[in-house]
């Protein structure tokens, strides 16, 4: 018979919880064990086969959070993004790339692939028709991030499955900034999905882990390179990353909401040049997010006026802490230009519209009117201050 599929909330809290038969307690008990006696020869557990009982019922409850079959947790969302790649390429294959990435996956691409004989190409935008540009007939993959990172610019989600599919690629998507509560790109077509579940998944900044959610087929073509690779999560970690996901929906949307709030905020006020968020109309990519978001995120980021000195207002900060994480309920402020993005190069960050002033904002859980008050004390303490001139 049709089940109406469950919730947002109710998957967060519910799907793939383990009961416990024993005392009843409320919440999935916690198997260590790295040795399970065989029942059958079929069922071997063992933690690096990412089968133990913790990993199965958390990774159901993501695959049912990215609208899809099957799941896996890694110990980073690197250890997710290099298993997901290398399980669909191999010496002579090619893999378009979206040009604006994650930093660790640009340094993968760039540092790795030449080793494994893998050819790619990064696109020149972020156009549905700059992916097409870039295909050959040797792509295997199309790998895309978005909203990306630091500029929330938006790739369309329908268009790039929709070229991908008419030259039998493989998509592959960076869902960690939108995550599952504002973004299923698997409804729109994109075939494998990947998060860095160090951040909105875990959420209190003190978890590292990685997941990977796509058909069981995929699921199956990755698990056999992952037990190679051996990147799985400690069950301790699966656990806690559980319970963190249990209040990922609320969670979000409250960073949904103060980003809007604070995004407003920045647009009107007169010492910020540029605010990029993609739920303000003045987003270039506003009707996009709308098509495909059921919410714009707790990302933003912004340039202060000529005058102030970007470095200096991040010092000035109390509240609001200079950091190189983000999406946890703490709110954080980092420089792409000078940290997350330094490797990059002065060409390339040109390129990518990043720049030196850029501040981006991960929006946590924090009053707003706390955190608009924190901006404006330290707007005024540096307001007085010089520009610093190296020369
Ligand atoms: C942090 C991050 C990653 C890498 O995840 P780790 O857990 O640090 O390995 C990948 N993609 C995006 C968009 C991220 O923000």
């Amino acid at each position: 018979m049709h089940k109406k599929k469950k919730g947002l909330n109710t998957i967060c809290t519910h799907t793939g919880e383990l009961e416990d038969k024993q005392y009843k307690g409320a919440v999935s008990p916690l198997y260590m064990s790295t040795s399970y006696a065989f029942e059958d020869v079929e069922v071997k557990r063992y933690p690096r086969y990412f089968n133990t009982p913790n990993q199965e019922g958390l990774s159901k409850k993501i695959a049912a959070l990215e609208h899809t079959e099957a799941a896996l947790i890694f110990g980073s969302g690197m250890a997710a993004i290099s298993t997901a790649l290398m399980a669909f390429l191999r010496a002579g294959d090619h893999v378009v790339l979206q040009r604006t990435l994650y930093g660790g996956t640009y340094n993968l691409v760039n540092e790795e692939f030449d080793k494994f004989g893998i050819e790619y190409s990064f696109t020149e935008g972020m156009k549905p028709a700059d992916f097409e540009t870039e295909i050959k007939a040797n792509t295997k993959v199309i790998y895309i991030e978005t909203p990306s990172n630091p500029l929330l610019t938006i790739t369309d989600l329908d268009a790039v499955a929709k070229i991908a599919a008419k030259y039998s690629i493989v998509t592959m998507i960076d869902n960690t900034f939108a995550s599952p509560v504002n973004q299923n790109p698997i409804d729109f077509g994109i075939d494998i999905v990947i998060h860095s579940a160090t951040k909105y998944m875990g959420g209190h900044s003190d978890i590292c882990a990685g997941a990977v959610a796509s058909t069981q087929e995929n699921m199956e073509r990755i698990f056999n390179l992952a037990k190679n690779f051996g990147g799985s999560l400690s069950d301790y970690t699966v656990w806690l990353l559980e319970r963190s996901i249990k209040t990922m929906g609320i969670r979000v949307k409250a960073q949904n909401e103060h980003a809007q709030k604070i995004a407003e905020y920045f647009y009107r006020h007169k010492d910020i040049a540029t605010v990029y968020y993609p739920g303000l109309p003045s987003h270039l990519d506003h009707e996009l997010a709308k098509s495909q978001m059921s919410g714009f995120g707790g990302m933003l980021s912004f340039e202060l006026n000529e005058g102030f000195d970007a470095p200096q207002f991040q010092k000035a900060l109390r509240l609001i802490k200079p950091s190189m994480s983000l999406a946890g309920v703490e709110s954080t402020v980092l420089s792409p230009a000078q940290t997350s993005h330094y490797l990059l190069g002065e060409e390339e960050l040109k390129k990518q519209g990043i720049k030196d002033g850029l501040i981006r904002f991960s929006v946590g859980i924090e009053e707003t009117d706390d955190l608009i008050a924190d901006i404006e004390q330290a707007l005024d303490e540096v307001r007085s201050k010089p520009v610093a001139v190296d020369d």
